[in-house]
């Protein structure tokens, strides 16, 4: 692993490299100068050695880490207000299968204020372990705890693997942990899978989404992973859950912030359309705005909401939280039916989890074809109308089918 060395016959002791770090990742312990988990490697504290004694080691120095002391995937928990957030339950089920791959366990971090309950919930899951943090300090996420109770666990329990949700809070707790692990990390990963050598094959749009990138994290352990919400099936529960509860002590030290929660305003969540079982997608192809109030009208039969794909709302037809891809929601609806929308690889990302996509275009060679389980090649505004006008009558929509 990379790091920064010091050569203490060199070293006078002045202190100028612990001023130097912006970070307080020096420090001067028992007459020697040490490095701490906050050093960024930034190097600031080379250039103000006056006697050279400081170098960075580089990790092709060091050697690669053994990776054989890692074993078994961990699973980061998130709760808010005391209840375990549903992409976790996504994580287990890909955790659960990744490790089965390679004949290991899986575990979760669960830390929060009077969750004990929460923690027997993820056992019905299937998971081997979790670790539970329970302190009334750790209610609400603040960064320093959560970095500092995690990494100790990760060192402590020595994971190949660690999957976290791709949310506000895990986009800014993972890459803080794999800094400090000085570790590789994927983030928004559409696909995992796992090299019989343990290696996790992480899956994700590149270069503005026209690749998708395959990262491998090889000579660093662990492998972090975050993946949205929705993106994997959650985890079944199992019928004889086997796991276990282990209650973590927690120092006081390691509960020190900078942060001070001056009270909590629990913000209503809007119905969005990446809870929605059915969902009615517009794409361009609906050439004009009344497109839209065609679509809106099926959706409102079939008792689903609209999505649409990014080019409406650049024209201004729909709002953001309506989009569908990449830079959108990603929804795993029961039906999407895609009207009048290609199949662009950016729009795939957020939909091709739905368990049935219906498609509607014009062009028989369209991708979306690719990734639908029926099309259509027709006219939207043919097809729509009459499939709205069936279901009005109280038809079933496969009536339009036969006729069309
Ligand atoms: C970094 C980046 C991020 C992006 N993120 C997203 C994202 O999150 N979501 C997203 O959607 N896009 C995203 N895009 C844009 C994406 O690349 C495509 O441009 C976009 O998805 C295309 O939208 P569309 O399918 O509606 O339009 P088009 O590609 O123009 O397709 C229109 C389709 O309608 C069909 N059609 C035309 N008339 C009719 C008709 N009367 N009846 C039936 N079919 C008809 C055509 O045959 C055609 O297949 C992103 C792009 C980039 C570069």
């Amino acid at each position: 692993m990379s790091g920064m060395r010091v050569d203490q016959d060199l070293c006078t002791l002045c202190g100028q490299c612990v001023e130097a770090c912006p970070f307080g990742g020096v420090e001067m312990r028992d007459q020697s100068i040490e490095f701490t988990d906050s050093c960024r490697l930034c190097r600031l504290c080379i250039k103000a050695c006056p006697t050279s004694a400081i170098w960075l080691e580089k990790s092709e120095a060091v050697g690669a880490v053994d990776k054989a002391q890692y074993k078994g995937v961990l699973v980061f928990a998130e709760q808010r207000q005391g209840k375990v957030q549903p992409v976790t339950y996504e994580l287990i089920g890909k955790g659960l299968e990744l490790a089965g791959e390679l004949g290991e366990q899986v575990a979760v971090f669960l830390a929060g204020s009077k969750i004990e309950s929460e923690a027997g919930k993820l056992l019905e899951y299937g998971v081997d372990r979790v670790y539970l943090y329970d302190h009334p300090e750790l209610e609400h996420f603040r960064i320093e705890p959560y970095t500092g109770i995690m990494v100790d666990l990760v060192r402590e329990i020595k994971p190949n693997i660690i999957l976290m949700g791709a949310t506000s809070v895990g986009r800014s707790l993972a890459p803080r942990v794999a800094a400090r692990l000085r570790t590789g990390l994927t983030a928004d990963c559409t696909s995992l899978s796992v090299k019989g050598n343990g290696d996790l094959v992480q899956t994700r749009p590149a270069f503005g989404g026209n690749v998708m990138a395959q990262i491998v994290t090889p000579r660093h352990r662990p492998q972090m992973a975050t993946v949205r919400h929705k993106v994997m099936p959650m985890a079944a529960k199992v019928t004889k859950p086997d796991g276990q509860i282990v209650h973590c002590k927690i120092e006081e030290s390691s509960l020190q912030s900078g942060i001070k929660i001056v009270g909590f305003k629990p913000y209503q969540v809007a119905s969005s359309i990446t809870d929605a079982e059915i969902i009615v997608a517009a794409g361009r192809g609906i050439a004009r705005p009344e497109g839209l109030e065609l679509l809106g009208e099926l959706a409102d039969q079939l008792g689903g909401v609209m999505g649409v794909t990014r080019p409406l709302v650049e024209q201004g037809w729909a709002d953001y939280t309506q989009q569908v891809g990449m830079s959108g929601r990603t929804v795993r609806p029961r039906l999407y039916i895609a009207c009048g929308i290609s199949g662009a690889i950016q729009h795939v990302a957020g939909m091709r989890g739905a368990d049935v996509i219906f498609a509607i275009n014009t062009d028989p060679d369209a991708p979306i074809f690719d990734v639908a389980h029926y099309g259509l090649v027709g006219d939207l505004y043919e097809v729509v109308p009459a499939l709205t006008q069936v279901l009005k009558e109280g038809g079933s929509p496969n009536a339009v089918f036969q006729a069309g």
